[in-house]
């Protein structure tokens, strides 16, 4: 007998062997590949700075759409032959493009007498926030950078005063905590110029020595913003105290010190790496959309070439009588400047009155800016410019739809001439009346009404990680802009499949971020309305739904967009109604959808009110998109379907696809297949 064992133990024995070599093999190789990744990436970048030398020499634009366009539709088609995916290489060329950019603008702002070593204090210890993104602002000269931590905001502003650091890097907003206003007060006396900006997505980690149970905790410490922005994590952990500490990356400090295993820190996985934590929790903070915007500030200002994007940042007090601020501000607009914050503060010593700080686009160089500034003048007790300086946020070039489904869009469908209506109506913010101009929605970049044409997509039901993302690569894949997918489904028998819930919220917003997609997810209770919000970027409610009013009135509260679905016994005039509510509680996005209406047809599951779209654009100003998918029911109509709705002039669809629409758990019939996706997009946008 033990002959005849040992035999299959040594060949599995051999196998193993064999397996870990090959696997050797091949780790060997992706450490050769990752090593010429990386000298290819090295050798671009050297690349870039010469072709800014170039551009220096011939005054050409920083930046040429077109051509960036071009290459990235170009790098989509190469990297198809060879089976990446269009999400992949545009991700990429992205960071790619993004760096050369950077550095071409650290050439400009640089000029001939840049200091051999920057010294950039920031507040805090290595591996806290500010100390983060000043590596990021200063990633293509970090060989020549020296960070110095300080401990308080008014000490990093002292040292660039004084001359022993050349930048310092100041936290200012957060989109949880909002303004940092130590730093708004300081930035009003100090005497130094902002010379640049980063933003960073702050992602709060939950760290403890070693691998200990999250209820073993007792104490958490951390700086007082980082608390500010999990406070609803932290209220979930009753039994803890919360502690605060003068920054994050200290907290993680002295937590290593302790070497208490009750003991746990609030920080970036960064610090928790540097100082030797282990990370109990990822991405504690309330929002996931978590920032941080940093100014970068030196001694002297930095003039801006008039070729880069830039921002101006001053603070301004306007006279104690009424109208004044209204003066300045329409000041700035005849001069067609854009906004892009507006902060008030208390002068101290002047109580109930306000120091305004605003930022601007715009470079402060040029005539029409300098021209407004001196009327601005003018009209303010007193006006300070902070700084002008490169924008941060930089377009990103998107392919265009026909680089992914080869072919050019057609024309925009006919506008519809705008007549006022004749009766009375008993919806008032929804009428043409009230708004003659079409509500253009922009979800996240994504333009919903007016002259384009937009395409949600994504499968009935939010089913499993794998089918989600399956779902969002495809929509992507060929140019769709939003990926939807219940997660409560309003099922007609309560033994149908009712969602997954909030874990196929995390799921589908999961999917969003990876895909770069803004979400849309219906809502069923007045109670979810808050908690869908924070994930959803655009809330549903279904044709069931359409005229519950205690939903209408939470999603008239919530600050999201609202698709409001067309109830399928509902007359058009009802469905007008019911986006009155929602408009009234203060919500201005609704966007209409027409999902077809029960009539003693059976061919179809309803039937699509076509008539609908031409008479609601006539009647609203709010946009209004075609769901297909459940008009018809069956696969086979949802094609003509959705063309007929975009030849009646709708501003969009929503439509249902799936990887495997037999093994959906919810309106598989008429889900699209991925194919049938594909041909819809090339009919929508032909070459
Ligand atoms: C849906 O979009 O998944 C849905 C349930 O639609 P409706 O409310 O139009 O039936
Ligand atoms: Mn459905």
């Amino acid at each position: 007998m033990r002959p005849a064992q040992a035999a299959p133990r040594l060949v599995f024995r051999l196998w193993i062997g064999e397996t870990m070599e090959e696997l050797e093999r091949i780790r060997h190789e992706i450490d050769e590949v990752d090593g010429r990744i990386l000298e290819a990436l090295a050798v671009r970048r050297g690349l870039a700075k010469q072709i800014i030398q170039a551009k220096d020499h011939q005054g050409a634009p920083l930046r040429d759409a077109l051509r960036e366009e071009r290459l990235l539709g170009d790098l989509i088609a190469r990297g198809r032959s060879r089976g990446l995916d269009a999400h992949f290489v545009t991700r990429v060329f992205h960071e790619i493009i993004d760096d050369s950019i950077r550095s071409q603008q650290l050439h400009l702002m640089a000029g001939s007498d840049r200091p051999e070593l920057k010294r950039i204090a920031f507040q805090g210890i290595e591996g806290a926030f500010s100390n983060l993104a000043g590596q990021k602002f200063f990633a293509a000269e970090l060989d020549n950078a020296a960070f110095v931590g300080f401990a308080a905001f008014d000490q990093v502003v002292d040292a660039v005063e004084d001359g022993s650091v050349d930048f310092g890097i100041l936290p200012v907003e957060n989109t949880t905590a909002g303004s940092i206003n130590e730093v708004y007060d300081l930035l009003s006396c100090a005497r130094l110029s902002i010379v640049g900006e980063e933003v960073l997505r702050i992602e709060h980690c939950l760290l403890a020595v070693g691998d200990v149970s999250l209820g073993a905790i007792r104490r958490i410490l951390s700086h007082p913003q980082a608390l500010a922005q999990c406070m609803k994590f932290l209220a979930g952990l009753p039994n803890c105290q919360v502690q605060s500490h003068p920054d994050t990356a200290m907290a993680v400090k002295k937590v290593k010190e302790e070497n208490d295993p009750t003991l746990a820190a609030i920080a970036s996985e960064e610090a928790g790496r540097r100082y030797g934590l282990t990370v109990l929790r990822r991405n504690v903070e309330d929002q996931q959309n978590n920032y941080t915007r940093f100014l970068v500030v030196a001694k002297k200002p930095a003039p801006v070439d008039l070729r880069i994007p830039c921002k101006t940042s001053l603070v301004m007090a306007t006279p104690h009588e009424e109208g004044s601020l209204l003066k300045a501000l329409s000041l700035l607009h005849n001069y067609r400047i854009n906004l892009t914050k507006l902060e008030s503060r208390p002068i101290p010593g002047m109580p109930f009155q306000y120091l305004f700080y605003i930022d601007f686009e715009g470079n402060a160089a040029d005539e029409r800016i300098a021209e407004a500034l001196d009327r601005l003048r003018s009209v303010t007790t007193s006006l300070k410019v902070l700084g002008c300086y490169p924008r941060q946020h930089r377009s990103r070039t998107a392919p265009a739809i026909q680089a992914l489904i080869e072919g050019a869009p057609k024309a925009a469908p006919p506008a519809v001439p705008v007549e006022e209506p004749k009766a009375a109506v008993s919806y008032r913010l929804a009428s043409r009346e009230s708004k003659p101009q079409d509500t253009v929605i922009d979800v996240r970049g994504v333009k919903i009404g007016g002259a384009g044409f937009v395409v949600i997509a994504g499968p009935c039901a939010v089913e499993s990680r794998e089918q989600i993302y399956h779902c969002a690569r495809h929509v992507k894949e060929c140019g769709g802009m939003i990926l939807r997918g219940g997660c409560f489904k309003p099922r007609t028998s309560p033994y149908s499949f009712q969602g997954m819930g909030f874990e196929g919220l995390e799921l589908l917003a999961e999917a969003g971020r990876e895909y770069d997609l803004p979400v849309i997810t219906e809502v069923l209770s007045p109670a979810d309305v808050e908690a869908v919000a924070r994930h959803a970027d655009i809330l549903q409610i279904g044709a069931r739904n359409m005229q519950n009013f205690s939903l209408l009135n939470e999603a008239g509260r919530a600050n999201r967009p609202v698709l409001l679905k067309r109830g399928m016994m509902s007359t058009l005039d009802e469905f007008l109604n019911a986006a009155e509510y929602i408009l009234d509680r203060g919500n201005h996005q609704v966007i209409l959808c027409e999902r077809g209406i029960r009539t003693f047809e059976t061919a179809t599951r309803n039937t699509l009110d076509l008539g609908a779209i031409p008479i609601l654009k006539r009647l609203t100003h709010l946009p209004v998109l075609v769901d297909p998918s459940h008009a018809a029911g069956r696969r086979d109509w949802v094609i003509p379907l959705a063309l007929a709705g975009h030849a009646v002039g709708a501003h969009g669809l929503i439509v249902e696809i799936h990887p495997e629409p037999e093994k959906a758990l919810s309106d598989g019939p008429q889900a699209l297949r991925f194919p049938d996706f594909t041909d819809l997009m090339r009919r929508l946008y032909p070459s």
